[in-house]
Formats: structure tokens, C-alpha cells, sequence
């Protein structure tokens, strides 16, 4: 299994409305041509619209969470069956902003995992740790605990993304050093091939928290970051493309 990289995704949360297509047709008008694998994630309503505004461009469409369930009694929710109707193909899961508000836990993140396997959905699975881990030195061992619990082994052999997202640099400005970057992501790398054996080499680890055009290309040439997950500055084409062509 070899899975394109990098990817550069953009989780526009919640923010978007049809006027902010022109933002989604105006970045795959200038992505033509190039190789590198973008996707937008736009709140829910937005996907079906999405896809119809980018029918024939590159430009990938994903959802920022899902229902473990196909369908059932659970308002305000959405499945990853009806995400994929509307035009989705990958899914944010597990995001922090979701760990946080919504109590999701690390069994509930895995269900979701299996839901959008099930539903034909790429998983992207957020793990990071808050500031106050980090100061306590237990940044690895949060991540790498998350990892273990959000991943279901039904992952083997199957295209997903991790997306290592530091809590305290989400919408901050703030990054990591370099070197905490490579760190970390060297001890998912090989969190995921304890997990997953030779499997564990292929999913892309990317990284997400402040990424910018001024900083993308230093933190996108680090060691195993496969790409990056990008919020506040995917939500404008020109920040967007500034990042991606930074790959
Ligand atoms: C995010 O929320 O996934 C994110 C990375 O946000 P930002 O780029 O705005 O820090």
C-alpha cells in the first residue's frame, strides 16, 4: 500500500458559507497541474455544494467528524454513509476541539475510526497533547497513548492519516521547535509500527497547529511530517496555496 504524500488539508470548522466557495474554486483553479494531494473539509452542509462547485478538480472534500452508527436517533449527528453520499472521502476524527467539548474519548474516537472505514471514508485521527502536559514532560507518552487507543486494529493495511496537533498551538500562533516536531513525529512512526507491524511504515503522520505560509515549508521538510492539517489559514486560497506550495 503506498499512499500519496503529502497531504495538505484544510479544516475549515465551523466557518464557510456558499459564498465561501469562491475561496474552494479559486485554490483548485491554481492547483491544476501540480501533484501534491489537497483536501478541504468544510462543515457538513457544505460537502454536497463543495463537491458540485470543484466537480472535475483535485481538490479532495472530507467532513470534520462522524457518527460511529449508519443512521438512528442521533440528533445532530451525521454518519459516515451520509458524508460520503454528499461527496466526502476522508473524515477529521478526533479532533481536540471534539476531545474537549464533546468529552470524546480515545474507545469513542476508535468507533468512529471503524464507522468511517465502514463507510468508505480516508480517516484522519487528531492526537496532541495541552501545554501543561508538554511542561510536564508527558507529551510523548499522552500522544503515544492516544494512538494506541484511537487506532483500531481493523486499520491494518488501510490508507489513513495521523494528524499530530499540539493542543496549545491550535489558532495560537504558537508552534513547536523543530525538533520537538521530528521528535514526536518519529515516536508515532514507531507507535504505529508497534501497533501495525510493516503496515505501520505507510500511513502519513502530519502535523497540525499554527502552519503557515512563512512557516509550512521548515516544518513540512522535517522528518516524517507527511503533510500538514491546517486550520485558520485554509479558510482564504491565497494562505491556503501559500502553504501547499511550500511542499
Ligand atoms: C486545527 O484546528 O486543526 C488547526 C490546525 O488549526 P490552526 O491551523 O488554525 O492552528
Amino acid at each position: 500500500m503506498t499512499i500519496p504524500r503529502p497531504l495538505i488539508a484544510g479544516n475549515w470548522k465551523m466557518n464557510g458559507s456558499l459564498a465561501a466557495l469562491e475561496e474552494a474554486r479559486t485554490l483548485a483553479a491554481a492547483l491544476s497541474g501540480k501533484s501534491v494531494r489537497v483536501a478541504i473539509c468544510p462543515p457538513s452542509t457544505l460537502v454536497g455544494p463543495m463537491r458540485q462547485a470543484l466537480l472535475n478538480s483535485q481538490v479532495l472534500i472530507g467532513g470534520q467528524d462522524c457518527h460511529p452508527e449508519v443512521a438512528g436517533p442521533f440528533t445532530g449527528d451525521i454518519s459516515a454513509e451520509m458524508l460520503a453520499e454528499a461527496g466526502a472521502v476522508m473524515v477529521i476524527l478526533g479532533h481536540s476541539e471534539r476531545r474537549a467539548a464533546y468529552g470524546e474519548t480515545d474507545d469513542r474516537v476508535a468507533a468512529k475510526v471503524g464507522a468511517a472505514l465502514r463507510g468508505g471514508l480516508e480517516p484522519i485521527v487528531c492526537v496532541g497533547e495541552t501545554l501543561d502536559q508538554r511542561k510536564a514532560g508527558d507529551a510523548l507518552s499522552v500522544v503515544t497513548a492516544q494512538i494506541r487507543g484511537s487506532l483500531p486494529a481493523t486499520l491494518a493495511g488501510r490508507v489513513f492519516s495521523v494528524a499530530y496537533e499540539p493542543i496549545w498551538a491550535i489558532g495560537t500562533g504558537l508552534t513547536p521547535t523543530l525538533s520537538e516536531i521530528e521528535e514526536m513525529h518519529l515516536a508515532i512512526r514507531a507507535t504505529l509500527g508497534d501497533v501495525f507491524g510493516t503496515d505501520g511504515s505507510s500511513p502519513l503522520i502530519l502535523y497540525g497547529g499554527s502552519v503557515k505560509p512563512s512557516n509550512a515549508a521548515e516544518i513540512l521538510h522535517a522528518a516524517e511530517v507527511g503533510g500538514a492539517l491546517v486550520g485558520g489559514a485554509s479558510l482564504k486560497a491565497t494562505d491556503f496555496l501559500g502553504i501547499i506550495e511550500a511542499v
